[in-house]
């Protein structure tokens, strides 16, 4: 039901915006598609940002655009996400589910489990992914250390959640245009500077658009919301911690280009602008 009321809103928009009758037109590639493709599955719900990092369904794209940029991009920031709390949970001994780990203990290398338990740290070395040679190996490396023999001890854990902090960043791109699109409408897309955010997301491994994560550097109130920054005419997209700062629709990438040279941090002054909020469905604003 929710994504037949987001299709007819897009069917609606797509024919006074881009002159396609009858279609939805998917925000990321463009390309149209009727209600029998809805029917069968062809477009499906985004969550924007990530359902991971509490986002709703606002708008849908095709299953092609949905799989090649959100397996990739959604799987790297899950992964991020899962070794920060790692992190944490060690750092601040807090009770938190095992995360794996790989422990080298004097070069000698096993996977281990590691839980924190009513403030220990209990670091488990896992039986079925280990060779048994392995194990013993580190065993009898602990034996020496036990009988006072510490020369050449040394001890690290490196994790096992590899991910691309360039898939990390794209993952924002991708929040931040949809959330644009589903704020704005179709209008977002008709122009030469939102174009190449576009063609960023369908093709990360090229380099269309650069620069345009920040770090929040104080706290900002925790809301998720896009604001126009009429001093540089440009769009600031927030989105957790971090600024997404995107082009308006415009002929040109100048303004942009001349934002990220000019702005090293972004804080409280920086966001001084219009306030779009966050969008709650396709709200398509000016189309
Ligand atoms: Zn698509």
């Amino acid at each position: 039901m929710e994504n037949l009321s987001i299709f007819n809103t897009g069917v609606r928009l797509a024919e006074k915006v881009l002159g396609r009758i009858g279609v939805y037109v998917c925000p990321l590639c463009l390309k149209s598609f009727d209600a029998n493709d809805l029917s069968e599955g062809l477009l499906s719900l985004e969550h924007v940002p990530p359902k991971s990092t509490g986002g709703k369904g606002i708008i849908l794209t095709c299953k092609k655009c949905n799989n090649s940029s959100g397996y990739l991009f959604e799987g790297d920031f899950k992964k991020k996400n899962k070794l920060i709390s790692a992190i944490e949970a060690v750092f601040q001994l807090s009770n938190d589910s095992p995360h794996r780990f790989k422990m080298n203990l004097s070069g000698i290398e096993t996977d281990v489990k590691l839980q924190v338990d009513d403030g220990r740290v209990n670091i488990e070395v896992l039986r079925n992914t280990n060779d048994p040679k392995q194990i013993s190996q580190q065993l009898s490396q602990l034996k020496i250390m036990s009988d006072g023999d510490f020369r050449g001890l040394s001890f690290n854990l490196t994790t096992s959640q590899r991910f691309k902090e360039r898939n990390i960043e794209l993952s924002f791109l991708k929040s931040a245009f949809l959330a644009c699109v589903a704020k704005f409408g179709y209008s977002f897309c008709k122009s030469n500077s939102t174009d190449e955010v576009r063609k960023q997301i369908i093709y990360p491994e090229k380099d269309y658009f650069e620069g345009f994560l920040f770090r929040k550097t104080s706290e900002i109130d925790g809301e998720n919301k896009i604001i126009y920054f009429q001093k540089r005419n440009v769009l600031l997209c927030i989105i957790d911690n971090y600024v997404v700062v995107l082009p308006i629709p415009d002929e040109t990438l100048d303004d942009y280009n001349a934002f990220v040279e000019e702005y090293r941090e972004i804080n409280n002054a920086t966001l001084n602008g219009i306030d779009h909020g966050w969008p709650s469905s396709f709200e398509g604003i000016y189309d």
